[in-house]
């Protein structure tokens, strides 16, 4: 299943395992002409090669945006729209590869880059041309003869730094905007997930004018630091994690850069006691809100990862959690009967596999997993853990740090009181679910909860037209919706007397 995953990507994409940089439209080699391996965390076999690039090649990348800037800021929105739509076209014209590709590069199962990354990425570039068209400055009467015009202009140049876990979506939550308020854009993908966005460029190179987007492989500490530090950037797009966000928070400091920010997350999943008074099928809903999201690998900033059941249903829900968890499809991510695939590096393997023997080490009981996983063959060589649920409390490791991993830590709450008490005690304020149809106890809990999203009865949704962002250390700044647009935009305002009388 790989060869053939692996060959139909490689007839479709340069035809050679190897990639340059992707500066003003063309494929260029790294200044020092070093490459880095990519492996496949299915099996551990190469994927492709990617530039290791320098400093100098972030400068080459941002000569060609700012060549591009003044043409590309001139294009009318109307065509800038187009343009956009022409993406989203293609994109969906390649899905069936695009996803393979992911698949291939990340280890997230084939139904999930099928089903919802790829369609999330297309629909934010359609969702963005049609915000800018619809796009309008504003007018403030100051005083009968004096006006004051708001105008919308473009950054410029900005920089835009990509995470390894969502690799195409996180990039078309950043291009779509950006292109759209009419900035060219120097963009670095994660070191372990470079392939689909390399793919992107090479599917539409012939769409966007050159220079638009220039693309820069290598390592976070030389070029992500780089790009964050430049001088020649007006604006700075990070997802990733805290402590790397911390970083880049300084390097652009230095130089007044805006930045916006998604960080990590600890997100709690609250199941208050009428999930097990009504219907089944409502039962049913809630026993795949606590099981499925959170075990889609836990690599996604938004994992429930910490499970909050109400004291009164918390033996029987767990129970039927539990059975749900044993029964995820564990396996070759290139299935599409695969609901979980490997963890995206060894790395992160190595972490979760650490983070297990924390919980244990401090108490908490494991009630499944807890372990690698070996499925067998040649699957043997990728990186799969044991969907895990830990019981304990909040205080606990496994219940205050990030581990991106397929690990739910349980705890149980008295009252709502308690739940927002338990729920808000992190440092952390990305998402949260609320699985209850007490009107009013789920519109308690979801203004209470201190997280930019709040999902009632449903979980891991993603529309483009729905802000998304951090409170606390999750970050700042949204992203989706068109709000979002105001952070790749200057207001300009005109303050014009149009008194015919002498001052
Ligand atoms: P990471 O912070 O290790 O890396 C993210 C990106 O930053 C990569 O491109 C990396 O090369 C680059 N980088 C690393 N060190 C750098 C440095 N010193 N200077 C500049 N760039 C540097 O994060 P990750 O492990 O790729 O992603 C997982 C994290 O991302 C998790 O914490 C997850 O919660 C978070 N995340 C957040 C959101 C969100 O929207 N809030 C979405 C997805 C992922």
């Amino acid at each position: 299943m790989f060869q053939q995953a692996i060959d139909t990507v490689r007839a479709k994409a340069l035809g050679s395992s190897r990639y340059g940089n992707f500066i003003d439209g063309r494929w260029i080699e790294p200044i020092e002409g070093k490459y880095f391996a990519d492996h496949s965390p299915i099996n551990g076999r190469l994927i492709a090669e990617f530039a290791e690039s320098t400093p100098a090649d972030i400068e080459l990348a941002l000569d060609a945006a700012h060549r591009a800037r003044a043409k590309w800021a001139a294009v009318s929105p109307t065509d800038r729209a187009r343009i956009l739509n022409r993406i989203a076209d293609r994109l969906e014209d390649n899905l069936e590869i695009l996803a393979l590709a992911e698949t291939m590069d990340n280890g997230k199962p084939i139904r999930e880059t099928r089903g919802a990354d790829l369609p999330l990425a297309i629909d934010h570039f359609r969702y963005f041309a049609g915000c800018i068209r619809a796009e309008e400055g504003s007018i403030s009467t100051i005083d009968e003869k004096t006006i004051a015009y708001h105008f919308k202009e473009p950054i410029g140049v900005v920089g835009q730094i990509i995470p390894w876990n969502f690799p195409l979506l996180m990039a078309a939550w950043k291009l779509a905007p950006a292109l759209a308020a009419g900035n060219c854009i120097v963009i670095k993908p994660a070191e372990q997930t470079p392939l689909s966005l390399m793919m992107f460029a090479e599917l539409t190179a012939d769409i966007l004018p050159t220079g638009v987007i220039n693309i820069v492989t290598g390592h976070g500490s030389v070029v992500g630091r780089a790009l964050a530090e430049s001088p020649r950037i007006g604006k700075v797009a990070f997802t990733g994690s805290t402590a790397t966000g911390r970083a880049i928070m300084g390097y652009a400091a230095s130089n007044l850069i805006p930045q916006t920010m998604e960080l990590g997350g600890k997100s709690p999943n609250i199941f208050l006691p009428d999930v097990m008074e009504r219907d089944d099928a409502f039962l049913d809903k809630a026993v795949e809100g606590f099981a499925l999201f959170a075990f889609n690998k836990g690599e996604v900033c938004t994992c429930p990862s910490r499970a909050l059941i109400h004291e009164s249903i918390f033996d029987r829900f767990l129970e039927k959690a539990i059975a749900r968890v044993e029964r995820i499809r564990v396996g070759d991510p290139l299935d599409p009967e695969t609901q979980m695939g490997p963890q995206a590096s060894q790395d992160q393997l190595s972490k979760i596999l650490d983070y297990i023997e924390i919980g244990k080490g401090e108490g908490a009981s494991c009630r499944t997993g807890g372990e690698r996983f070996l499925p067998g063959g040649e699957l043997d060589q990728g990186y799969f853990v044991r969907p895990t649920v830990f019981v304990g409390d909040n205080s606990m490791r496994i219940f205050q740090d990030e581990i991106f991993g397929p690990v739910v830590s349980v705890t149980p709450f008295t009252d709502i009181d308690d739940a927002i008490g338990i729920a808000n005690d992190t440092r952390y304020g990305l998402g949260a679910g609320v699985w209850s149809r007490n009107g009013n106890d789920a519109y308690r809990l979801g203004r209470s909860i201190q997280a930019g999203r709040v999902w009632t009865n449903c979980y891991h949704a993603y529309p483009a037209h729905a802000a998304f962002g951090g409170y606390k250390e999750s970050g700042f700044g949204r992203e989706n919706h068109r709000a979002m647009l105001a952070h790749y935009q200057q207001t300009k305002n005109l303050l014009v007397s149009y008194d015919e009388q002498p001052l």
